[in-house]
């Protein structure tokens, strides 16, 4: 039924426009009468659909409410026939009618479920409730005692007064209700509260005014019309989705906490433009005004309590924060590692006693200084906090801390942003440190010891390498053929030595900064090829083809010696690591102003927990079929510094058992030098 808000104005308008053009108040009555069944009807539908929308008790009230809907345009037609056919003794159904529509609606009210709620809040709810009848009743009171009540005896004066004081009671229980759901989304309830209100306006009007018996005038039941339009209205609100409409729950609960002033505000105007000129109504106004002083005694003594409890709470999570935080302190003055902590605009905001030690600080000393001031040494040392302040996290870096004296201690720093949900900058950033002065010095002797001692060997072997060649080939006299097998033996282990020692040599430089690069613009394909070209011999003799696939004409800027160094290393790794008849693949490709290049083998593979490792010095892999293969452990760590040193990156894909693909990035160079930086 798509139509009924149109019929509904349509009917009010022709009620309207007829009461207008009416010469007889009894006519425009009696079409204001049907005007209101008219509205009723829709109204029932609507009251009908939220019966079918709801469950439990829920659906009961609706049905009751659909009855009562049904009712009350009954005895207003009723009460139209017994206008027109005053002979056929049909005006005993209007009371029946009525009254039953009344107790339909009252048992509606009462059927609907209510939350269970705490005393102190049920008592403010009945006071509230206590508070808007009572204002209402008033206002009635002083509105309508002092004019003229109409002359009826008997069931007439019995109903009259009945239709009121039902109303009044509808008024209660509904808006107890809504004031018990005010917290639910239940608009609907406020939309009923509303909808006895006009009603308990019209039955009261209709007691005080009815001249003639049954047939209310014109205004009397417009006003019953817009209650139930109003009721109607509530019908339509509660078979809408629920959870939809929330916006509207929390106008109408508003409106619900608001009413009761709103009545005392109301009545109070009342009784000033009116006066208390009768005894019931002075009565009716000393009871607004004892539940008005109830209902502030207990809202008042309810807001102390809450406030005297809220003020405890808050001290007890003072001190239990407090004692928290100390708990914490001492906790954190126990680890052997520095802690840091630094607040959104960078400043330190607590430090641990192993950061104090560390950073030779006293007590409170850093706290409140900007962090990269107080901790940062200058350039070249990247700011640690900085990089954390943009949302990095640093893992085990290694940098340098200034001390308080001016010292510098060099450690390994983990750092972490502090972000908040939905933040992109972080709100601060907790740091822990290690010294790792022992670590290094003892890096450093190794390096040297190393060093020197590669030095050393270097001059020796390459003689007694000579020496055992000429062995093994005979140039140094004939030499039994074990002799000479040992030779060559001999002859292989010097040289694998040898190579040892010139990759730790290598190593060594690569690390300390002792190779310069000689950059300059080198097209990568012949860079590939020419590296290929050096390992086909190996390749061939592994029975391993070896591809370069190097379309384009990409232009990178590196050093293209210790290019081809790391390329060596990875490509002789590869052909040594595959199976005879299988291929290794060199190639290249261009990403993000970038030169990817990859080699691409079908041996072994590296098992995932080693991807990372084979970087590191003598590392190798120490499963399967990838070990002893004559390596030296140190190629890749040569491979990783050489590309660093270009500002690139190395790493490594691969699957155990479906061979490796090692990939390193290598600036390109553009027109004016690399990416457009001027050379
Ligand atoms: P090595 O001289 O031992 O090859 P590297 O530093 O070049 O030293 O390599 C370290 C280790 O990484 C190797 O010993 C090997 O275990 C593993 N590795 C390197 N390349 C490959 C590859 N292509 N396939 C399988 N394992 C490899």
């Amino acid at each position: 039924m798509s139509s009924p808000p149109w019929l509904v104005v349509v009917l009010v308008l022709a009620s309207g426009v007829a009461a207008l053009v009416a010469s007889s108040s009894l006519v425009a009555a009696v079409v204001a009468q049907l005007a209101v069944v008219g509205v009723c009807v829709p109204v029932v539908v609507w009251c009908r659909r939220a019966a079918v929308a709801s469950d439990g008790r829920w659906a009961s009230g609706w049905r009751l409410l659909t009855l009562a809907a049904v009712l009350f345009p009954a005895a207003n037609l009723v009460t139209v026939v017994s206008v027109v056919l005053p002979d056929r003794g049909i005006n005993s159904l209007i009371y029946p009618l009525q009254g039953g529509a009344m107790l339909a609606v009252l048992t509606a009210l009462v059927v609907l479920p209510r939350p269970r709620r705490s005393r102190g809040l049920t008592l403010r709810t009945w006071l509230d409730v206590a508070v808007l009848v009572s204002s209402v009743a008033l206002v009635g009171a002083v509105v309508l005692m002092g004019g003229e009540l109409r002359s009826s005896a008997g069931a007439d004066l019995v109903f009259a007064l009945a239709y009121p004081t039902a109303s009044l009671a509808m008024l209660a229980v509904a808006y107890e209700l809504s004031r018990h759901h005010v917290q639910a989304d239940r608009p609907e309830l406020a939309f009923l509260t509303a909808a006895f209100a006009v009603w308990l306006v019209g039955a009261t009007a209709y007691a005080a005014l009815t001249p003639d018996a049954y047939v209310a005038p014109a205004p009397v039941s417009w006003t019953v019309g817009v209650g139930s339009l109003l009721l109607g209205l509530a019908a339509r609100v509660a078979a809408r989705p629920r959870g939809a409409g929330s916006e509207l729950g929390e106008r109408t609960a508003r409106v619900v906490l608001a009413a009761p002033e709103a009545s005392v505000v109301l009545a109070a105007l009342t009784v000033v433009l009116g006066g208390l000129p009768l005894g019931p109504q002075r009565v009716l106004a000393a009871v607004v005004a004892a539940v008005v002083i109830a209902r502030h005694l207990v809202v008042t003594s309810d807001a102390r309590r809450f406030h005297w409890r809220l003020e405890r709470e808050v001290a007890e999570r003072t001190t239990e924060l407090r004692r928290m935080t100390e708990r914490y302190v001492r906790i954190l003055d126990t680890v052997g590692d520095g802690i840091v902590s630094i607040g959104p605009s960078g400043r330190v905001i607590f430090v641990n006693a192993a950061a104090r030690r560390l950073l030779v600080a006293r007590d409170g000393e850093l706290v409140g200084r900007d962090a990269c001031e107080a901790l940062c040494t200058p350039a070249p040392h990247d700011c640690p906090f900085e990089e954390v302040g943009r949302g990095r996290v640093l893992r085990g870096v290694d940098t340098e801390l200034r001390r308080s004296d001016g010292g510098i201690v060099p450690v390994e720093l983990s750092a972490a942003p502090e972000l908040r949900d939905g933040q992109e900058l972080p709100r601060g950033a907790v740091a822990a440190f290690r010294d790792v002065s022992d670590r290094i010095a003892v890096e450093q002797v190794k390096r040297q010891f190393v060093s020197s001692v590669s030095h050393e060997l270097r001059t020796p072997l390459t003689s007694v390498r000579g020496v055992l060649e000429m062995f093994a080939d005979g140039e140094a006299g004939d030499l039994s053929p074990v002799g000479r097998s040992l030779a060559a033996n001999a002859s292989r282990g010097v040289e694998r030595l040898s190579r040892l020692v010139d990759d730790i040599i290598d190593a060594e430089k690569l690390a300390t900064g002792e190779f310069r690069m000689q950059c300059s613009r080198v097209p990568l394909p012949r860079l590939l090829r020419d590296a290929a070209a050096t390992l086909q011999p190996l390749a061939a003799g592994s029975g391993v083809s070896l591809v370069v696939e190097a379309p384009g004409s990409d232009v990178v800027w590196a050093d293209p010696d210790r290019v081809e160094q790391a390329l060596v290393n990875l490509v002789g790794n590869a052909v040594k690591f595959s199976p005879r008849g299988s291929a290794v693949t060199v190639g290249a490709s261009a990403l993000d102003g970038h030169a990817v290049v990859s080699v691409r083998d079908e041996g072994p593979g590296i098992p995932g927990d080693q991807l990372e490792h084979v970087f590191e010095r003598f590392h190798q892999v120490t499963s399967g079929d990838a070990t002893d293969r004559g390596g030296t452990g140190l190629g890749l760590t040569i491979t990783r510094a050489i590309v660093a040193q270009h500002g690139g990156r190395v790493w490594v894909e691969s699957a155990e058992g479906e061979g490796a693909t090692f990939h390193f990035t290598l600036p390109l160079a553009g027109a004016h030098g690399v990416n457009g930086r001027p050379r």
